[in-house]
């Protein structure tokens, strides 16, 4: 064989090498460095030590497992933002992490991609909670909400359906908390039960609802 028939054998090996070495570089100088996204990494890492929050359930069943793709001011589509991915298939019970008052359920959604024109098509549930919090979960499947707004919902209570529907790469729950301060929400980060007790959850690792 000649090395010109190998060149162009390999081409798109090398071309997809070419691409994920850029986007190492970009991504490298991405990172978040604002005083709150250097304040969620140490408490990710164990260095700051929070004690007085509210404990999350982790939004999906007992005994379910699921991975976290994207943590706090993650430097994909979370660079901004203190919102955490849950990687799930289409179609996974979705369970409210921590109980309130349903305020907005959207359901007729019926599209998704990578592409902010489909953010419109997001499905989403948001929960006010009895502390000038609230919680939303996106990306439901069309029609995948069982609540309605005005409900009345208790931790760990069933709440939807995931899916794939508005601004997203895969079928994945984009779980967020806001707190309001002087009238401005702000997006907070929180602690969930886990296997190793309550902990600021870190990305790429697999965490199992126990209870
Ligand atoms: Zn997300």
């Amino acid at each position: 064989m000649q090395p010109l028939n190998l060149y162009s054998m390999y081409k798109p090996t090398l071309y997809l090498i070419a691409t994920c070495c850029i986007l190492f570089l970009f991504s490298s100088c991405a990172v978040n460095k604002s005083a709150e996204a250097v304040r969620f990494r140490a408490l990710q890492k164990g260095k700051i030590k929070d004690d007085s929050s509210y404990v999350y359930s982790l939004p999906f069943a007992v005994a379910d497992k699921h991975r976290l793709v994207q943590g706090y001011f993650s430097r994909f589509t979370h660079r901004n933002r203190a919102a955490l991915d849950f990687k799930m298939k289409k179609g996974t019970a979705i369970y409210a992490a921590r109980g309130g008052v349903v305020m907005r359920v959207k359901e007729d959604g019926d599209k998704g991609g990578l592409d902010g024109h489909y953010r419109q098509y997001g499905n989403n549930i948001i929960i006010n909670h009895n502390d000038s919090t609230r919680s939303g979960y996106w990306h439901l499947q069309y029609n995948g909400a069982v609540v309605n707004v005005g409900d009345t919902v208790q931790q760990g209570q069933l709440i939807g359906y995931s899916g794939n529907t508005g601004y997203t790469a895969f079928p994945h729950l984009h779980f967020i908390v806001w707190r309001s301060e002087r009238g401005n929400w702000r997006q907070i980060g929180t602690r969930f039960q886990t296997r190793k007790g309550a902990k600021y959850l870190r990305p790429f690792k697999k965490y199992k609802r126990l209870k």
